[in-house]
C-alpha cells in the first residue's frame, strides 16, 4: 500500500439489519479488499464484495453472538462466515489462510462504511465490464504477490495477530 490506513476514523462501529448484534471494529483495516471474483458476486448479489481485513482481536461484539455458518469459496477450502443469527446478515468471515484470528469484514455493515475504501481490488478477470475503476486503482486479475502490495507495517500486524494465537511452544 502506498499510504498508511486512515486510522483517524476508526474505531467505527457497525451491525447486522435488524440491529441484535452489534460490534466495534477497533482500529483501520490492515488491507481492504474489493473482490470482483464470482464467487464474491454471487454471495453478495452485488458486483464486487468489499471486505476490510483486520485482526480478530480488533472486533469487539457489543451486543448479541454470530452464528458461524460454513461456505464453500473459491479456493475450494470454504470460508466460515458469521451472521447475525435473526436477519442473517453477514458481518464478516474466516478463512484458512488467516485462520480465526483475521477477520474479512463486510465494509457494508460499518456504520461508516466509507471509512475502508478499496486498498486493492482482486479478481478483475471477472469484473462486470459496466463497472469502471478509477485510473490509480490497483487491480489485479487474480490475487496479488502480499510482498509487493501490503506495507512493512501491514505485514507486522497480520504476522502478530497469527503470532499471539500460535500455540506456545513446549
Ligand atoms: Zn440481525
Ligand atoms: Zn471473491
Amino acid at each position: 500500500m502506498d499510504k498508511p490506513p486512515d486510522d483517524t476514523r476508526f474505531p467505527v462501529e457497525g451491525r447486522c439489519t435488524c440491529g441484535a448484534l452489534r460490534y466495534r471494529m477497533e482500529a483501520a483495516p490492515i488491507i481492504v479488499h474489493a473482490c470482483h471474483c464470482r464467487w464474491c458476486q454471487r454471495e453478495s448479489g452485488a458486483a464486487f464484495a468489499l471486505n476490510a481485513v483486520v485482526e480478530t482481536s480488533n472486533l469487539r461484539l457489543l451486543q448479541g453472538t454470530p452464528e458461524e455458518v460454513p461456505l464453500p469459496s473459491e479456493s475450494g477450502r470454504g470460508q466460515r462466515v458469521m451472521r447475525c443469527p435473526h436477519c442473517r446478515v453477514a458481518l464478516w468471515s474466516h478463512y484458512p489462510g488467516g485462520g480465526p484470528e483475521i477477520a474479512f469484514v463486510r465494509v457494508g455493515t460499518l456504520d461508516d462504511p466509507d471509512a475502508a475504501p478499496p486498498d486493492v481490488h482482486i479478481y478483475t478477470a471477472s469484473k462486470q465490464p459496466w463497472l469502471a475503476l478509477p485510473a490509480d486503482a490497483r487491480a489485479y486479475a487474480e490475487f496479488y504477490d502480499a510482498k509487493s502490495v501490503w506495507s512493512d507495517a501491514a505485514r507486522a500486524r497480520y504476522l502478530a495477530a497469527k503470532a499471539a494465537a500460535a500455540p506456545a511452544a513446549g
